[in-house]
């Protein structure tokens, strides 16, 4: 055995072994990878005075450990990164809504890093209009007078009801006095709009007779909201926007309709049969229409407004819009993907939102077998198993999308509690593949995944499925 002074002296210096081994990663920055090497010589400093090994590894394996070290503590520094839906839930909020088409994704890189025409008209030569092509698209597609966008859809309720409803009382359907989730409670924003919030009806049933009752010289708005995270069953009863928009017609009311997800399209022929649809609520008479531009649009997080152009003429006037206003970013994405709904066929293909709701139980059953085959193909094993997945994102409350799962299966050892182990190894990837655990299995649900990920997704499960120390 070789003296530890002998061996402290073959330790490389910090400065050589990054310098002839900068090239080995490129994702990680200098000062990471420094950092990691003079941690990980330190630790073999301390092995070696311990007397716990007694060789200095080679250059290689050094600098590969120092590697492995800055990756992990990246990983750990719980910064925003891709991650593999394996949770059937199409619009998770937790894990960021909507995905963007392949063609709004484009805008937003070439807009991110460029100038670009956010308020400047090229045929001029002068100051434009901001956000036009977005109220163009809008204008083709619902049948809206105007529109704007504003950071996302709780900030464009409090904008509406601020521009419109200040000073007087906003009426609310006892049974639309919902909260959405992360705090958005339709009482708490009537009050900081600067308005007094008037029940109308009960928690059940509500009717156009409590409406009327409810209309004084005060009144400056009906608010109509999607129950989109809850659902009332059995002795139910509202009033539609139909009859509200007449309501409010006779009396010179505005009725508001914050339909939540702001479907685009006739999503109710993916089975999602409750839906408001953006189109309808207008052409059933409401005035001023919001929704949320990264739900079942399928766009980057904002919030829309649309309807009459007296009001959104209202509202853009107003301070709040000023500050609630979007990025360059969000208007190329939007731009883009609103461009695509001018074509259906297009749409449900482009947009991941919709082809993923396009999936039919067969075609979920037919991938998720394939996905089996070539795990067990790679010495891995897995089964499919029949689930429910979910919209999410406040769309459709309960209702539940029949789909398929891949469940990895262990080999001999793998048994009770195998489920929670491949949990967190999958969880653990550089990119983590997220499923759920139901009766002690892991389910992966393949409604939610991109073909793109699949082979990844395969040799992983391979991977935890094979290994020894389940
Ligand atoms: C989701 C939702 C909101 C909140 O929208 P964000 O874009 O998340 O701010 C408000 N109202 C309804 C009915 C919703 O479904």
């Amino acid at each position: 055995m070789q003296k530890n002074s002998d061996l402290l002296k073959k330790i490389p210096q910090v400065d050589k072994l990054i310098q002839f081994n900068a090239h080995i990663c490129s994702e990680i920055y200098r000062h990471e990878l420094t950092d990691a090497v003079r941690d990980v010589l330190g630790e073999l400093r301390e092995q070696i005075v311990n007397g716990i090994i007694d060789h200095v590894p080679d250059d290689d394996t050094l600098i590969n450990r120092a590697v492995e070290l800055a990756e992990k503590r990246l990983r750990n520094n719980k910064d925003v990164r891709r991650v593999i839906n394996g949770t059937g839930v199409i619009l998770h909020s937790n894990l960021g809504r909507a995905c963007l088409s392949k063609a709004a994704a484009a805008a937003v890189v070439e807009t991110a890093s460029s100038y670009c025409t956010l308020e400047y008209d090229i045929d001029e030569g002068k100051r434009g209009n901001r956000a036009g092509g977005v109220e163009r698209y809008l204008r083709d597609i619902t049948g809206c007078e105007a529109s704007l966008v504003v950071n996302n859809n709780a900030a464009a309720v409090l904008l509406i009801l601020s521009a419109v409803a200040n000073d007087g009382n906003v009426l609310v359907s006892r049974g639309e006095l919902v909260e959405i989730g992360g705090g958005f409670r339709v009482p708490d924003i009537i009050s900081l709009g600067g308005s007094t919030l008037c029940e109308v009806g009960t928690t059940n049933k509500t009717r156009l007779s409590d409406y009327k009752a409810a209309i004084s010289k005060d009144t400056r708005a009906i608010l109509k909201v999607h129950s989109s995270n809850f659902k009332v069953v059995g002795f139910t009863e509202s009033v539609n926007v139909k009859e509200l928009a007449v309501l409010g017609k006779s009396h010179g009311i505005p009725v508001i309709e914050d339909i939540g997800s702001g479907a685009l399209t006739d999503v109710r022929r993916y089975g999602l049969n409750e839906e408001p649809l953006v189109k309808e609520s207008l052409r059933d008479g409401a005035d001023i229409v919001s929704f949320s531009g990264d739900k079942l649009l399928g766009g980057l997080q904002c919030g829309i407004i649309l309807g009459r152009k007296e009001f959104i003429e209202t509202i853009k006037k107003h301070p709040l819009y000023r500050a609630f206003r979007v990025d360059k970013i969000t208007i190329a994405a939007l731009e883009a993907t609103l461009r695509i709904y001018a074509d259906p066929v297009k749409a449900e293909r482009d947009i991941p939102v919709l082809s993923m709701l396009a999936l039919t139980a067969e075609d979920l059953c037919i991938r998720a077998e394939k996905l089996c085959k070539e795990i067990c193909l790679k010495g891995g094993n897995a089964e499919v198993l029949k689930v429910k997945s979910v919209a999410g994102g406040g769309a459709v409350p309960g209702l539940e999308l029949d789909s398929y799962a891949i469940t990895p299966v262990g080999s001999g050892s793998a048994g009770e509690g195998s489920a929670g182990v491949y949990e967190q190894k999958l969880r653990a990837l550089p990119v983590p593949i997220i499923g759920r655990i139901e009766n002690d299995r892991l389910l992966i649900d393949v409604r939610t995944m991109f073909e793109d990920d699949f082979e990844y997704i395969i040799n992983e499960i391979v991977k935890v499925t094979t290994s020894s120390e389940e």
